[in-house]
């Protein structure tokens, strides 16, 4: 941020009076831009025993697969939020199950909550963000052209859970990979983007979803 969004004045990075930590304070103005972590909320769309996902067709990641999801609105509710983006992504129309998953991605200050969903009709078709939708069971879930971390180790829970019929909220924290660590993960998509992921408590695999 270089610039006010109040008066148009420069801004510089100091704690304010009071505060812990340096934000965007205007020298002309006063005024301080808090900057917060961003919410990314989708679902995980069910039909009978398959699960629709997305092949994207914006970077990052162009061309890998994910669950329909994107940032939450101002005035949104979760729920309205990941129904939104499973419309605009997927032209898919669902109505939310429950709360799934939350996995926490401190180091670009994001936050994803995705939520297991019921597809009302086969009338989905790519959005203009999206190159392809499909249904996948299990076994064809393309798991080494998956986009993100969240949504493998989101996917190895929900089938684990599928199987033991116990679904239950699954949280983790997804870390940015140290350049002396062994890969994560077993999808050959490993690369200096792709984080390593802890999932808390009873759950920590370190993200080796799918395997
Ligand atoms: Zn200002």
């Amino acid at each position: 941020m270089n610039f006010c969004s109040q008066c148009g004045g420069r801004v510089g990075l100091r704690v304010p009076p009071g505060d812990t930590l340096p934000r965007y304070v205007c020298n002309a103005c006063g005024t301080v831009h808090y900057e917060n972590p961003k919410l990314i909320v989708g679902c995980i769309p069910e039909w009978e025993n398959r699960i629709l996902l997305c092949r994207r067709a914006i970077e990052p990641r162009h061309g890998l697969w994910t669950v329909p999801a994107g940032f939450l609105e101002n005035g949104e509710t979760l729920a309205a939020g990941a129904m939104r983006e499973t419309l605009e992504e997927a032209n898919a129309r669902v109505e939310i199950i429950d709360l799934y998953a939350v996995y926490n991605i401190p180091h670009i200050s994001q936050v994803y909550m995705l939520f297991r969903a019921r597809l009302l009709d086969l009338g989905f078709a790519p959005g203009d963000e999206t190159l392809e939708t499909q249904l996948f069971t299990e076994e064809e879930v393309p798991w080494s052209a998956l986009a993100f971390a969240t949504v493998r180790n989101t996917l190895g829970h929900y089938f684990a859970d599928r199987r033991a019929r116990a679904f239950r909220l699954r949280m983790g924290t997804i870390e940015p990979m140290k350049p002396s660590a062994p890969a994560p993960h077993e999808t050959g998509q490993a690369d200096e983007n792709t984080p390593a992921a802890t999932d808390s408590g009873r759950t920590l695999d370190n993200g080796a979803a799918g395997g």
